[in-house]
């Protein structure tokens, strides 16, 4: 450790990414991604823009994707931020929480980018523990507190909050934040984004990593009333003033306006989700309601690292957690048929 650095870098530990390794013939149901590439409308784009124009810096506003993702939620552009990655936009909303004489309130399990935010940029915290079901109790919430940030659906559970809840939680604490992770949202969660319009408060986080196969482009966005976006935009500008490159910014463009590609491969990985989850249960797996592009399952007796171990070593590659209460279940990203098949064998193979 560097004496050199602040005592906040010097006792960070980093969030740890899903792996991505060179495995040939490989069933990657690890880090959540989609199954199918991006649609080819965005792959047209990418094509279109790869050319000499990127020696010019790319649009600093990004103002044709805003106007874009604005047009697609019904909202004004000037309410939409935009971020490498939903990831960034969470650490711009982080770094721009007020520094309060109470705590930032998150669901324990939860995303774990938001303990390291917190530790990054200082701030209090108070983890909530689920129930008994893995789910998030909005009454636990009710304690006075600096802002608020969960999941809907929760990552790693899958579980989704009805909107009701979440407008209870905004009306209960109207003075502070209260940002919603949509990251999962399009594979059956209730969106927030109807809130922002009564509630000054409310911030909603979205990505084109998972419903829209973009993973590798790194393209996220907030929306919320203009008082909290145009902050965002004063601390993203005083970072980096070019929020993405130009190719993401076409590509992002072209996906949003895609919709027949996006309805049909997201109703395809529902259906997928559906037979998995009866495949597990029929295997004696307790699988949690999802609402996500991924099932949270544990099978009663065995150990979620050493299955994930021993799938590893058929070459199936999913999620297992250390974390106190989880450390029996794996978190299986929803794939193609194909992909679910392997893994069902897979496992009828280790069972
Ligand atoms: N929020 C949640 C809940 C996630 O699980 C993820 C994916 N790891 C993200 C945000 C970040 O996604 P991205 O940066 O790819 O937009």
């Amino acid at each position: 450790m560097s004496k050199f650095w602040s005592p906040i870098v010097t006792a960070l530990e980093p969030y740890v990414a899903g792996e991505q390794p060179a495995i040939a013939n490989l069933v990657k149901l690890n880090t959540n991604e989609n199954p199918w590439g991006p649609s080819p409308k965005v792959l047209e784009a990418i094509h279109a823009a790869t050319n000499d124009d990127l020696r010019r810096y790319p649009d600093p506003s990004a103002r044709a994707l805003k106007e874009a993702i604005a047009r697609y939620h019904g909202v004004a552009s000037e309410q939409v931020f935009v971020g490498n990655g939903s990831d960034e936009v969470l650490a711009f909303i982080f770094a721009s929480l007020l520094k309060h004489d109470a705590p930032l309130l998150y669901p324990d399990i939860t995303y774990s980018f938001y303990p390291t935010y917190s530790r990054l940029f200082d701030i209090e915290t108070r983890s909530i523990p689920l129930d008994a079901d893995y789910r998030i109790r909005p009454e636990d919430y009710n304690a006075p507190c600096g802002a608020i940030i969960l999941p809907n659906p929760n990552a790693p559970t899958g579980v989704g909050l009805p909107l009701g809840d979440i407008e209870r939680l905004a009306t209960a604490h109207s003075d502070q934040v209260v940002a919603v992770d949509e990251a999962y949202v399009d594979f059956g969660g209730e969106t927030a984004i109807p809130l922002i319009a009564d509630h000054e408060n409310v911030i909603v986080i979205r990505t084109f990593s998972k419903s829209r196969s973009l993973a590798g482009l790194r393209v996220g966005y907030a929306i919320a009333q203009r008082p909290l976006i145009e902050a965002l935009e004063r601390m993203k500008d005083s970072f980096n003033s070019y929020p993405l490159d130009r190719i993401a910014q076409v590509a992002a463009v072209a996906s949003i306006e895609d919709d027949a590609w996006f309805t049909a491969h997201r109703d395809e990985l529902i259906e997928n989700r559906r037979q998995l989850t009866e495949e597990l249960e029929n295997r004696g797996f307790v699988v949690l309601p999802s609402q996500a592009n991924f099932v949270f399952a544990r099978k009663p007796g065995f150990e979620g690292k050493e299955l994930a171990a021993a799938l590893r070593q058929r070459a199936v590659l999913v999620r297992h957690f250390n974390k106190p209460r989880i450390t029996d279940f794996l978190r299986i990203s929803i794939g193609t048929q194909a992909e679910c098949r392997r893994l069902i064998e897979a496992m009828d193979d280790i069972l």
